[in-house]
């Protein structure tokens, strides 16, 4: 186990999409491992394996509080098999130190995905919840997509960025959502 460094928004590994795992080997074990104690290192919820430079479909997740004990979750190879409903998410992230912004998420989403151990699994993550929401995210990195593809309000969130001395949001890269839009004017 190592606590690695983890890449900021600007580096190419965060826009490259990532390889499916074939078998979940002592190296996915080991890279689980790393991206579970740089996660807790850097006191985040969630962390890809693309962020600390490792291409492959792997991501964890922790949503426990403080006074709770540790809740690691691991995701190999997660589809996301439903959402539904809208919700905006004020969100940062460990590659963009600082900068919140307002997102667009599905309130719902069910993931199937590998464990550790390499046992298929299903998990249901439902009402806009911290777990629901960072499931998206850390999926959207495995994809190339950050959370800013996906912000609610372009000029506030290139706002933000350029107060921390991130680059802007990039166009080419802004998810077109219409579904989720609709949804939201309707709340
Ligand atoms: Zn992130």
């Amino acid at each position: 186990m190592a606590i690695k460094n983890i890449l900021k928004y600007g580096a190419e590994s965060l826009r490259e999409p990532s390889k499916e795992v074939h078998k979940v080997s002592k190296k996915i074990t080991e890279l689980v491992n790393d991206l579970l104690e740089t996660m807790y290192s850097a006191n985040g919820v969630g962390l890809a394996a693309p962020q600390i430079g490792v291409n492959y479909r792997v991501f964890v997740i922790d949503v426990s509080t403080n006074d709770e004990p540790l809740r690691p979750m691991v995701f190999i190879n997660p589809k996301i098999i439903k959402k539904s409903g809208a919700i905006v998410s004020n969100e940062g992230c460990l590659s963009f130190p600082e900068a919140y912004t307002d997102v667009k998420r599905y309130k719902n989403v069910t993931v199937k995905a590998l464990d550790t151990h390499g046992r298929p699994f299903i998990m249901e993550a439902t009402d806009g919840t911290l777990l629901a929401r960072a499931i998206q995210h850390e999926f959207d990195h495995l994809n190339g997509i950050l959370f800013i593809d996906h912000c609610v309000n372009r000029f506030e969130t290139d706002n933000v960025l350029a107060k921390y001395g991130l680059p802007p949001v990039e166009e080419d890269f802004l998810v077109e959502e219409p579904e989720l839009e609709a949804e939201l004017k309707n709340d």
